[in-house]
């Protein structure tokens, strides 16, 4: 998506650790009017799905998130990161790891909003390794709804998610797909 990568060049910076800083419009100061084309995009690209319910995770996926879920007119749930000792019986739950590796944490959804009689759409800011895709997969598997696709903001197309994603037969529509970056020149390139 032209407009995405414009915004990319324009304002991401490259950080070491294959870290793609984007806190000024995508996931700290928040664009909505970008998000609603994002949102527009997703549309497009999904126009043959029934989508019932938009899935995503906290805290970054839910602005996105939040504004497709008005172009889709349907209602959006959030995993929710949960401490191990609050993990019961009403709720779906999974552990994921963090993208930087240095914990693994558990996350939920509520029984009573994710259910077999959705499908789904997940909508998430960034792909890296695919761990926090992995996980909400899994709740929706727990709750038997049916993931239609996987629309994805930033896929970062040098790491493995992406590749594991698509091989296991899942739409996914990532807006931008980063394929180098350089943390010293700055060098950005799109797939
Ligand atoms: P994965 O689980 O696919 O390895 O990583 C996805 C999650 O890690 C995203 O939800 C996002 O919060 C975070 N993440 C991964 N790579 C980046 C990145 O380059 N920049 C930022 N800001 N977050 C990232």
């Amino acid at each position: 998506m032209k407009l995405l990568e414009e915004r990319i060049l324009k304002d991401a910076a490259v950080r070491a650790g294959n870290v793609l800083k984007v806190d000024s419009f995508l996931n700290h100061q928040m664009d909505v009017k970008l998000f609603r084309e994002m949102a527009e995009e997703w549309k497009r690209r999904f126009s043959g799905k029934k989508i019932n319910k938009i899935l995503t995770i906290e805290a970054s996926g839910i602005g996105i998130a939040a504004i497709a879920a008005e172009v889709f007119d349907v209602p959006v749930v959030f995993a929710k990161k949960a401490k191990s000792i609050n993990l019961d019986n009403d709720n779906y739950c999974t552990k994921i790891q963090s993208y930087t590796h240095v914990n693994m944490y558990d996350v939920i959804v509520s029984k009573k909003f994710l259910t077999k009689t959705d499908h789904v759409l997940i909508i998430d800011d960034f792909l890296a390794n695919g761990c926090a895709l992995m996980g909400l997969l899994e709740l929706a598997d727990k709750a038997g709804a049916v993931v239609e696709g996987i629309g994805i903001a930033i896929e970062k197309g040098f790491q493995k998610g992406g590749q594991e994603i698509r091989a296991k037969g899942i739409q996914l529509e990532s807006l931008a797909i980063v394929e180098v970056m350089d943390d010293v020149t700055g060098e950005i390139v799109f797939r």
